[in-house]
């Protein structure tokens, strides 16, 4: 089967092609806020320019034409209202005009499968962190539940405003890693876990106060200390709580070196087992999309073309996983 799945969720425009479990592309074109935060209509102008051609350039790499596809996947949600909308569209003409099948599919579950897949994980706790989620997820009587979350801005944003506030460019998580690298005095940053839920803003807020008067290295190093502390402890907790032994780390900020250490850590200290999603396939991409349209396609059949508008606030846990044994 081979399935294209689309993702415009947030600043990424994607279109991935899977033949059943193998990549064939996996293409994107993300848009770059031209000051301040993003901006969800100029996003969705950005994915409504660029799709045609992302589209062409996936199925070039694919050395596939649009008739050899079998179906269509999208992210239905969560995500930006504008953005949603434009993928939903062109997830729909396509389909039609095609005269194939689609489903649309949740974007956090599709970054915890494709991150399965390609980790060969069987059952994770999953540390998803990006610019617009944080969030530790594990599979638990048939749906995966948020054990934690973030409660104010999530790690990437934070990561985002502080290099913004520093005079660094746009994204700041690379930035902030780099300079960490120089940093060697550890600043007292605030520290808050609750259960398995963190905040980030008033550490953000003390971040950026002490840029007058300590080095931005010492900043940096102290924010991915504590900040990615806080995260282990979260994802410690869950494994805990959830009896699991593996950790499965995705979305943009998987990236990040420090993380990876310390989550590293934590798992050969508990005896567990730490996995990071490839690099081209933890941030926002199609490929997942179309990972997950066709394990829900093959458990559950198409979706109604009634039945596609985006759905913004879809949480994780709302969907019944009908695809894992
Ligand atoms: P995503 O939303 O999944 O596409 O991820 C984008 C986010 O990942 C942005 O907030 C980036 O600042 C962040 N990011 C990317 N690379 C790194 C890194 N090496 N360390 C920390 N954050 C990163
Ligand atoms: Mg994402």
């Amino acid at each position: 089967m081979i399935c294209l799945g689309i993702e415009s969720t947030a600043h990424t425009f994607g279109v991935g092609i899977m033949e059943d479990t193998k990549v064939l592309a996996n293409v994107t074109d993300m848009y770059t806020p031209s000051g301040g935060g993003i901006h969800p209509r100029e996003a969705a102008e950005h994915h409504s320019d660029v799709c045609d051609k992302v589209l062409e350039d996936a199925l070039k790499e694919a050395e596939i034409k649009k008739e050899d596809l079998d179906l269509i996947s999208f992210s239905q949600g969560p995500g930006l209202p504008p953005c949603l909308r434009t993928g939903a569209v062109f997830a729909r003409s396509l389909a039609l005009s095609l005269n194939i099948p689609i489903v649309g599919v949740n974007h956090c579950i599709a970054h915890i499968e494709i991150g399965k897949l390609k980790t060969e994980t069987q059952d994770p706790v999953t540390l998803y962190v990006s610019g617009g989620n944080t969030q530790v997820i594990a599979l638990s009587s048939g749906k995966y539940r948020v054990f934690g979350e973030v409660l104010d801005t999530p790690v990437g944003n934070a990561l985002d405003k502080f290099a913004r506030e520093a005079g660094l460019e746009h994204p700041g998580g690379p930035k902030v890693e780099k300079l960490a690298k120089d940093g060697s005095k550890y600043i007292e940053l605030p520290y808050s876990v609750k259960g398995m839920d963190m905040s980030f803003s008033g550490l953000l807020t003390e971040a950026m106060r002490k840029l007058d008067d300590e080095r931005l290295e010492d900043i940096c190093h102290s924010l991915q200390e504590t900040m990615f502390a806080m995260l282990t402890e979260a994802v410690e907790r869950a494994m805990a709580h959830a009896g699991k032994e593996e950790v499965l780390l995705t979305g943009g900020v998987a990236a990040n070196k420090k993380l990876q250490e310390m989550l590293n850590i934590m798992c050969e200290e508990r005896n567990a087992s730490f996995h990071t999603v490839p690099y081209d396939l933890a941030g926002d991409n199609g490929a997942m999309m179309a990972w997950l349209g066709i394990l829900k396609y093959e458990s559950t059949g198409k979706d109604d073309v009634e039945d596609t508008s985006f759905i913004q606030n879809w949480r994780t846990d709302d969907v019944n996983v009908t695809w894992s044994k």
